[in-house]
């Protein structure tokens, strides 16, 4: 039995005047401890299934289990990393890393003595009292993700946490969210449109075609870069390759796109 069950998912948005079917015959598996990846061109409905995988969207039709059982929001089953930080800005590092935890009441000296050491561990010592415009675009991520972590998720939700990041800072932080993520062997899906992130962060890549959205192919990583850090996937002799061949197919999906 597969960790994540995602199954004949169809979503069609309404308005008064229009629908707009996001996603069409979507299935797909996600094993415990995996990393995938959902890449594809914007508007292919990947932030959409995201919001049904994690429950806050109900599909047209299908159905999605984690753990033989559906979703529940009120577990905090599912842990996000967005584009943008959604830290408080008014409050410290420190009550913004423990927010997670004192709603789900789970705030104690052990879990937070775990959340502070974990940003040590991330290499964030001494922001604790700092307010979050003091920080960097790329520090105020890796205090999401810790954030995000503190409660616990089965499972992670990362919808392209790297785009709004210079070149640098998110190669850098690809390595730290695929070594934290590894170390506590969490299972992640990553939304992209980024085909070199997608092949070094994952085990799999869903390749995703738009109106409507569909997964058009699947791609296995090969073992050689599966266990290297992203920054090293990268520069591996087997990446150029696989680059390739992705970029001709979504070079197939959006023929003369600029
Ligand atoms: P992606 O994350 O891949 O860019 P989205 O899931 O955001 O794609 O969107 C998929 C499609 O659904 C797009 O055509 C988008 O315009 C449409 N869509 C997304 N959210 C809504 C909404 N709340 N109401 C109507 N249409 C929506
Ligand atoms: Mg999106």
């Amino acid at each position: 039995m597969s960790f994540l069950k995602v199954q004949d998912i169809h979503h069609t948005y309404f308005t008064k005047a229009t629908a707009t079917t996001a996603l069409s015959d979507i299935s797909l598996t996600v094993e415990e401890g995996e990393f995938v990846s959902f890449l594809g061109p914007s508007g292919c409905g990947k932030t959409t299934l995201l919001s049904i995988i994690s429950s806050l969207l109900k599909p047209t039709q299908g159905t999605v289990l984690l753990e033989n059982k559906p979703v529940s929001t009120s577990r905090n089953e599912i842990g996000y990393m967005l584009q943008q930080d959604y830290l408080f800005p008014w409050k410290t590092i420190e009550e913004n890393i423990l927010l997670g935890l004192k709603l789900s009441q789970k705030l104690n000296d052990n879990s937070k003595t775990s959340a502070l050491n974990l940003l040590k561990q991330i290499g964030l010592s001494g922001v604790e009292k700092h307010l979050p415009k003091q920080l960097s675009g790329g520090m105020r991520q890796r205090v999401a993700l810790v954030r995000t972590l503190t409660t616990e998720p089965k499972l992670l939700m990362l919808d392209e946490p790297f785009s709004a990041l210079d070149y640098q800072t998110k190669l850098k932080l690809e390595d730290l969210v695929s070594l934290t993520l590894n170390e506590f062997g969490k299972t992640a899906i990553l939304v992209t449109h980024d085909i070199g992130e997608a092949i070094a962060m994952s085990d799999r890549v869903f390749l995703f075609s738009a109106n409507p959205g569909r997964i058009h192919k699947t791609f296995e990583m090969p073992a050689e870069l599966r266990r290297l850090s992203p920054f090293e996937a990268r520069n591996h002799e087997a990446y150029q390759g696989i680059f390739q061949t992705i970029w001709k197919e979504l070079e197939s999906l959006e023929p003369g796109k600029i």
